[in-house]
């Protein structure tokens, strides 16, 4: 189970430069503190910019473009 770590931030980066380093980090669900930290399904995943750091929701199409974050690496 992949370990989160701080709240997704409420903007995105918009960088094209650094979209070939992003990457999902939980794809189509959410680990919230709400149901303690179990999966739940949605339509939103959270992804990651790994040149600026930042974390966000989104359930725009090119999630199913971007790769999977490497397993425990969040
Ligand atoms: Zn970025």
């Amino acid at each position: 189970m992949p370990r989160i770590y701080e709240p997704p931030r409420k903007y995105a980066c918009t960088d094209k430069a650094h979209k070939t380093t992003w990457d999902v980090v939980v794809r189509y669900g959410n680990y919230s503190a709400f149901n303690g930290y179990r999966f739940t399904p949605s339509d939103y995943s959270l992804v990651r910019c790994n040149t600026c750091g930042v974390h966000w929701r989104t359930r725009g199409a090119y999630v199913a473009e971007l790769p999977d974050a490497p397993r425990g690496d969040a």
